[in-house]
């Protein structure tokens, strides 16, 4: 699809952008000051400034020998001119111009095509389009962009307690807080979220709506995925002919997530306590809408920083828990963040990064260096 660079933030490149001219297009000053021959430029040493250049201004004629021209950010230096010398280190005399010190040939000039030739390509086929991007497409004038289409990404909560989230549940039910997140995390994602709602505990229903979700490119469910005698999503997307690559993963929160492909398309069983399945999102789902949308999948945003507290959980399971880094001190430092277990949004919506125990390390001291997984949302 042709996507204006107005609207193409976040989308993949289906095509390569080529330069439609060198760039500079012409030898231009980065500062403001004086265009001179360097030999001539010497301490001490005044030159007669014979005009001025400032930027946009047609530059056709060359510097005169023994003089100088007053020059503005952004101008094109003129033929005979071999530097740029910053206002700041001159001294005026009326017409005459003084020099502090020594011109160096070549300063504060950024030379014609230094930064691209002609025809280079200079953004590829499946680079994802930030703003730097989308400034380098609209300086080369490719002003419509050829796109790949977002993902379509089904969500489908399951289970028989939850309810709209516009409605008021009963004594014992929820609203269904996954369908929100899911959605926003599939944005951020890059993909384009379709919200299919929720289906109770049974075989035949999770079978309809799965049957719908697997129209759109992929589908996440949330819940329905542990031991219990209700948890069917599994059984459901057997019966519809999954092949699953992994029915569990040892990570807490977020053990029995699963990962399979059904008729063609990929499937995620997500399980439903929210901060498991915000956590298996960021882990497993989002690299996958990386490579739908014909890029390669970005790296975890992980980065090491100082433990504040120590840390002990149990060993065997790679643990990925509510955390605040605050970049106040030198170094940035990360403390965990009381909760009561995966089902507490309240605790996630105070951290910024999840704090990765890994599953071989029960202990973690003060000071010690630890990976947090960022949340890109907030952070
Ligand atoms: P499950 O993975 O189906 O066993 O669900 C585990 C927990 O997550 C239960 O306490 C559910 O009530 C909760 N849960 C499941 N689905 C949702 C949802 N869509 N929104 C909020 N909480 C959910
Ligand atoms: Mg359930």
């Amino acid at each position: 699809m042709l996507v204006s660079v107005w609207d193409a933030l976040g989308l993949v490149l289906a095509q390569e952008v080529k330069t439609d001219r060198e760039y500079p297009p012409f030898d231009r000053s980065t500062r403001d000051g004086f265009a001179v021959c360097s030999k001539e430029a010497l301490p001490g040493a005044g030159l007669k400034c014979v005009g001025e250049i400032k930027a946009g201004d047609t530059v056709t004629q060359a510097l005169a020998a023994g003089t100088c021209l007053q020059i503005m950010t952004g101008a094109a230096v003129p033929a005979g001119a071999d530097a740029v010398v910053m206002i700041e280190h001159t001294s005026r005399e009326g017409d005459l111009v003084r020099f502090e010190r020594t011109a160096l040939r070549g300063q504060n000039i950024v030379p014609r095509g230094s930064e691209a030739a002609a025809a280079q390509t200079i953004l590829s086929l499946g680079m994802r389009l930030g703003y730097a991007e989308l400034a380098l497409a609209a300086q080369v004038g490719a002003v419509r962009l050829r796109c790949a289409k977002r993902p379509r990404v089904a969500i489908l909560s399951t289970g028989d307690e939850i309810v709209l989230i516009d409605e008021t549940p009963g004594p014992f039910q929820i609203r269904n807080s996954n369908s929100v997140s899911l959605a926003s995390q599939v944005r951020i994602a890059g993909g384009e979220p379709v919200v299919l709602g929720n289906a109770a505990d049974r075989i035949e229903d999770l079978g309809e709506k799965i049957e719908r979700g697997l129209k759109e490119d992929a589908l996440v469910l949330s819940g329905g995925v542990s031991m219990g005698k209700y948890d069917l999503v599994e059984s459901a997307l057997k019966a519809m002919g999954a092949e699953f690559f992994f029915d569990a993963v040892a990570i807490r929160p977020g053990k029995p997530a699963v990962f399979g492909m059904c008729q063609g398309k990929p499937v995620f069983g997500l399980p439903g306590n929210p901060v498991s399945t915000m956590v298996t999102f960021e882990l497993f789902v989002a690299p996958a809408i990386d490579l739908l949308s014909g890029a390669e999948a970005r790296a975890l945003p992980l980065v090491e920083v100082r433990l504040a507290e120590a840390m002990k959980e149990k060993p065997g399971l790679a643990h990925f828990l509510p955390a605040r880094v605050e970049w106040h001190g030198a170094v940035p430092e990360v403390k965990a963040l009381k909760w009561q277990g995966s089902g507490d949004i309240a605790a996630l919506a105070k951290a910024n990064c999840f704090l990765v125990i890994p599953d071989d390390k029960a202990c973690i001291e003060v000071g010690e260096s630890v990976s947090v997984l960022l949340r890109k949302d907030v952070v």
